[in-house]
């Protein structure tokens, strides 16, 4: 079978899907891409009834050309049994005026578990089949939630070590509690001195570094990624758009063939590119809403067609959202420019050089046709999370709470279309934010606070939450950005010594 896959930086790059879910990002800092996935049209009619392992294995399928379907069942079956705290993996719920689908029922309690379950699964396999012998050390920056649900999901996966760096001080309580307290004998965690865009842009310029590839790739170690950069990661993310279209289908919430729109909480722009994918196999979509906070370069940049990183870093209260660089954009640009890569390479060391670049106006005008924008402050969040709850008695978390503003804002422009908001984290997973939203009384202690956000909500505190209060903590290492090359080539002979 012809390899399917290519870079956005070079078109004459052709990979295999296994390949690139073990290189995680081609040599040239390109981002892999299956370059005809618009050719694809899964008719959904037919899927209605499927469970999400069902939906999952249709997706993947498609995606995946080179796995074969007894390699798929496998791997949706060990990320998905038994991970989750709720069976439909992400169930769909109906408030008065929007459709809210919970991303957050994994053992992390935020979207990216729906992923960084399966991505280790997709490797071991690429593993085992393409790369008798070698071995992977995993890099990832996080801005709080990849993290966890990157090491949660690598833990002690034969052959796979994993490495995460997380910026000091600018990730929450609960997210370094889950993150220090991390088990397993392949994991490492380090904090760094710097803000998320400071330590992605660190782990990319190690992934090019020549002399510790050299050193690793000697010992038979090779690096890749749990960024969303990662198509293995952001492959099971299209699932949900799917499963989340034919639960309303199935409700009758929504005719055939009639279009919905949905409103994704963004910062990497990860979570709402796998909802362009499902538009471009077919799924009818009318317009993908982003929603940023206070960060909202996105916003700009859908609306006015100039991507601009030069601005001040806001520390919001979702901060996995604070992110000025939003790696998956690289990936819609691909399409949206007719999947011209020289075009892609001039824009991205535009952004690399000056920090900003200035879209085409025809690209941009493409671009509007499916993406909407808009952004909320965090009193915007704050205001929002206490209405949410007031007429719904339901509660959301701060990045949800960003959606929330913008996909009621533009319900006052279309309200023909039904709109779902994607929930991407479990309110306990912010609870002084939250409880402080509701109460306007900032509770400093992480484990009070979810005692009381639970008395006054009565919503249930997620297990995996509950378990960490008494967990001890296991790294505490803190280091600056020259440091982490040293780091991992300390981490990497570590675990050649225990072979
Ligand atoms: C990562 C994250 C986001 C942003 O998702 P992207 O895919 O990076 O756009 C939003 N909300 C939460 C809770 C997250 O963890």
């Amino acid at each position: 079978m012809l390899p399917k896959y290519t870079s956005t930086r070079d078109c004459k790059v052709k990979i295999s899907s296994k390949d690139a879910i073990i290189k995680g990002i081609s040599k040239e800092g390109g981002l892999f891409v299956l370059n005809d996935i618009d050719k694809i049209n899964i008719d959904i009619e037919p899927m209605l009834n499927y469970s999400y392992q069902e939906m999952a294995f249709n997706v993947f399928k498609m995606l995946l050309p080179d796995f074969n379907e007894s390699e798929i069942k496998k791997c949706i079956d060990d990320a998905y049994f038994n991970s989750f705290d709720n069976n439909e993996i992400t169930p769909l719920k109906n408030l008065n005026h929007l459709d809210i689908l919970e991303l957050f029922h994994g053992p992390t309690c935020a979207f990216k578990d729906i992923g960084l379950q399966m991505l280790p699964q997709l490797m071991k396999c690429a593993l085992k089949t393409n790369f008798i012998n070698k071995k992977v050390m995993i890099l990832t920056a996080t801005s709080g939630d990849t993290g966890k649900a990157a090491l949660v999901g690598f833990k002690d996966v034969e052959n796979i070590a994993i490495s995460v760096f997380y910026p000091h001080n600018k990730v929450s309580n609960m997210q370094y509690q889950q993150m220090a307290t991390q088990a397993g004998v392949n994991t490492n965690v380090c904090a760094i001195e710097g803000n998320f865009d400071d330590a992605q842009t660190a782990v990319k310029a190690l992934f090019k570094d020549k002399q510790l590839n050299d050193i690793l790739n000697s010992k038979q170690l090779y690096l890749s990624s749990a960024n969303s950069i990662n198509i293995g990661r952001l492959i099971p993310q299209v699932v949900y758009y799917f499963d989340a279209y034919a639960k309303m289908r199935k409700s009758n919430k929504i005719k055939k063939g009639e279009k919905v729109n949905f409103c994704v909480p963004t910062g990497n722009f990860g979570n709402i590119l796998a909802g362009y994918y499902a538009k471009l196999m077919g799924l009818p979509i009318n317009k993908l809403i982003v929603a940023s906070n206070s960060n909202n370069v996105l916003y700009d940049f859908i609306n006015k067609g100039f991507y601009n990183r030069q601005r001040e870093f806001i520390k919001t209260i979702s901060p996995s959202m604070d992110i000025l660089i939003s790696s998956n954009l690289e990936r819609l640009l691909y399409y949206m420019c007719d999947k011209d890569t020289n075009v892609i390479s001039k824009y991205m060391s535009d952004l690399e050089s000056i920090g900003h670049y200035q879209l085409d106006l025809k690209v941009l005008a493409k671009i509007q046709e499916t993406f909407v924008a808009g952004f909320a402050t965090d009193l915007d969040c704050n205001t929002a999370i206490k209405e949410c709850f007031k007429t719904n008695k339901y509660l959301i978390d701060p990045h949800t709470a960003t959606g929330y503003v913008v996909a009621r804002e533009y319900q006052k422009i279309d309200n023909e279309h039904r709109c779902i908001l994607l929930s991407t984290a479990s309110p306990y997973k912010f609870a002084p934010q939250v409880y402080n939203a509701l109460t306007n009384t900032y509770i400093n202690d992480e484990w009070e606070c979810i005692e009381k956000l639970n008395t006054l909500t009565k919503m249930p505190v997620p297990k995996s939450i509950l378990e960490l209060k008494n967990l001890p903590i296991l790294h505490n290492e803190l280091i600056n950005i020259e440091q982490m090359k040293d780091y991992i080539i300390k981490k990497s002979l570590k675990g050649e010594q225990n072979d």
